[in-house]
């Protein structure tokens, strides 16, 4: 019989039903009475502050600096860009009154119309665009580094929790620059800080690449991303950057005097990744038993259970309140460890899956006879068995085993993608990978292929439902032969069933 697991069903027997089912035990979020749209709950918001955090820190660390621009986009301002209008038309929210009235059915109805309808924005290029074309007079005005912490709205058909809502919670970086080579080196350095952030914070392994022309943001020249391997052998694009080119410049009208005083349209750049973060970071670590939390991301890192009789209350308090302000005497990653003592009276075994279900990598467990031998029972989030340690060991070592368990949670997660990342150069492999009988089954994964032409494959990555993830950069890809096409190839794309 297969072992009782936290969560029902596991990972093999439905993926995107387990998926689901961690957010509502870790207790993340929950869908709302708004189509597409859902509540981000405590313990899920605490999770977002620190990768803002952490982000923002990497942000201005590379010279940028935050502002804030308005959520409502004049129409005209997205008509001015055709591409960047077609590719967002399709999910728009649009604003047309700007008041209620009573209708004669009793109810409201909405009155006032506006003269210019108005777009929630679905990213800001535009807005701001606008607005940098009256900051930008002259070379010495360049370059720009803003971002901005907002929320936009993306009429999505099919949403899915953290992964695809119609309102998500994300930032938007936007750059100007004189020249082309200083904006293509920020949009490299900004999913630098993406891929960086990914692994070193997420414990996410990433592919750094270039989209291909189908694939890239409406309206820029080139987009560049980082690409992870979920646990079901799925792609999802974790962040995006973007070189922008003169194109918005163009419509927005971006202009400097140059040192040699001649006039220019400037370049620009944007980037952002969003609260999809959370559903990556939950799709990479988490098990049957729940979220699996990297310590650096973690709200809480330690957890701390006292189990006490009435008469033996006050001593284990007193025992485990020395404890937790020694340990949060301690740092992890330069900063002091989150640790809190969970008093709460309910039963010690909820208690415990409570936090397990939440991903809290490490779980102190606290009793008079514990107290006794100056030790505690410690269960780490990734082992299976607890153990016990004395209390000295625990507190000096306890950083020690936030930072195993991160480099542990990345090592697997890379082990994960390396064992099923393939090399495919036949069409028959090619199908044979990619085809399942059963859509919630896990199976497939990267294939690293030749490509010449996306158009000509695009028939066979239709009724496969396989994208082209993108062109790896840090690839060492040797010139080859498309087996789609027969022709010469110099590119390898990694191609995979994506979110
Ligand atoms: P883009 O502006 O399309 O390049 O998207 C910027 C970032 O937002 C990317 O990292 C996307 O993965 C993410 N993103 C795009 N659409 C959604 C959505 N509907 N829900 C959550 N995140 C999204």
């Amino acid at each position: 019989m297969a072992p009782k697991t936290a969560i029902s069903p596991t990972r093999e027997a439905d993926y995107p039903e387990w998926y689901q089912q961690v957010i509502r035990a870790a207790d993340l979020a929950e869908n709302s009475p708004v189509r597409g749209c859902m509540v981000i709950k405590p313990w899920g918001y605490q999770l977002w502050e620190n990768i803002q955090r952490a982000l923002d820190d990497k942000f201005k660390a590379t010279g940028h600096q935050n502002a804030y621009f308005p959520l409502f986009i004049p129409m005209s301002f997205l008509e001015k860009e055709a591409e960047h209008v077609e590719g967002f038309a399709k999910e728009c929210a649009v604003v047309t009154h700007h008041r209620l009235e009573p209708d004669p059915d009793g109810g409201l109805r909405p009155a006032g119309k506006l003269e210019e309808p108005l777009i929630v924005r679905p990213t800001s290029e535009t807005i701001i665009g606008a607005t940098y074309a009256k900051w930008v007079q002259s070379y010495r005005d360049l370059p720009i580094l803003i971002n901005q912490w907002a929320n936009v709205v993306r009429w999505e058909m099919r949403t899915r929790m953290f992964l695809r809502t119609a309102e998500f919670l994300w930032q938007e970086g936007h750059t100007v620059h004189a020249t082309a080579e200083e904006a293509i080196a920020e949009t490299e350095q900004m999913v630098d800080v993406y891929r960086d952030f990914a692994q070193d914070w997420m414990a996410m392994p990433v592919i750094v690449g270039s989209k291909t022309p189908k694939e890239r943001f409406p309206g820029a020249v080139e987009t560049l991303s980082i690409e992870a391997m979920m646990q079901d052998r799925k792609a999802l694009q974790a962040g995006t950057s973007h070189f922008l080119g003169q194109n918005f410049a163009k419509a927005q009208e971006i202009k400097f005097q140059s040192e040699t005083g001649g006039i220019e349209y400037a370049w620009t750049t944007s980037w952002g990744v969003s609260t999809r973060l959370i559903g990556a970071l939950i799709m990479t670590h988490s098990d049957d038993d729940g979220l699996v939390l990297p310590p650096r991301l973690a709200p809480s890192q330690v957890v701390i259970q006292p189990i006490y009789k009435d008469d033996s209350r006050t001593e284990v308090m007193e025992y485990v309140k020395s404890l937790r302000d020694e340990i949060a005497a301690q740092t992890y990653a330069g900063a002091p460890i989150r640790v809190v003592i969970d008093d709460r009276d309910i039963r010690g075994g909820e208690k415990k899956w409570y936090h397990v279900k939440r991903g809290v990598p490490i779980r102190l467990e606290i009793g008079p006879k514990d107290i006794a031998k100056d030790s505690v029972f410690c269960g780490v989030r990734n082992q299976p068995k607890s153990f016990g340690v004395s209390r000295k060991e625990l507190v000096s070592t306890i950083s020690t085993m936030l930072e195993t368990l991160q480099s542990e949670l990345f090592a697997a997660a890379l082990e994960l993608r390396e064992s099923n990342t393939v090399t495919i150069t036949n069409e028959a492999e090619f199908r044979d990978f990619f085809t399942t009988t059963d859509e919630n089954k896990i199976h497939g994964g990267f294939a690293h292929c030749h490509f010449a032409d996306e158009d000509a494959i695009e028939q066979l990555l239709k009724e496969l439902k396989v994208t082209i993830r993108c062109v790896p950069r840090d690839g060492n890809a040797e010139p080859g032969t498309c087996f789609f096409s027969g022709r010469p190839a110099e590119k390898m794309g990694v191609f995979a069933k994506a979110y």
